[in-house]
């Protein structure tokens, strides 16, 4: 077996071209790991809140958050009757998570899509596209969620 080669001005020995290329490898798999637990985190914590929000009526209880703004102006936030959405969709019914806030229920897909794209690249770095990368689409988003604030105050 042939010994490998000394660097110039060096007295070790230049590492293998099996060994560099493994570090990367190596480093890349850490990150995957690390990756991996956020994304479980993340998930976690979602499915446990929607656990919470499926056992309890989101109204009454005491831990789940009140909306500050609604308390202090008296009106309904762009966020407002989301929770009680979310528990009317986990029992299936749709007709009363619209009536309570229908933007919410109208971006819930593209919530998840949102999530799904990014765990997919955290856990494996393949890119998907993201919809709120568009500047334009943010605008559009704006615009729905004041629009949607000042109609169903009105
Ligand atoms: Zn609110």
């Amino acid at each position: 077996m042939k010994a490998p080669p000394v660097l110039p001005g060096s007295t070790e020995p230049a590492p293998s071209p099996s060994t560099a290329m493994r570090e990367p490898t190596a480093l890349k798999m850490g990150a995957n790991r690390w990756n991996v637990v956020l994304v479980s985190a993340v998930a976690c914590a979602v499915l446990l809140a929607l656990a919470l929000l499926w056992r309890f009526e989101p109204q009454g209880q005491i831990f789940f958050p009140r909306c500050t703004f609604h308390q202090v102006t008296g009106l309904l936030c762009p966020g407002c009757g989301g929770l009680r959405a979310t528990h009317a969709l986990l029992h299936g019914d749709i007709r009363s998570a619209w009536r309570l806030n229908p933007l919410f229920v109208a971006l819930l897909p593209v919530g998840a899509y949102c999530f799904g794209a990014w765990a997919i690249q955290r856990m494996t770095g393949r890119r998907l596209p993201q919809p709120l990368e568009f500047r334009h689409l943010w605008v559009v988003v704006l615009v729905l969620i004041l629009g949607f604030c000042i109609v169903r105050n009105g």
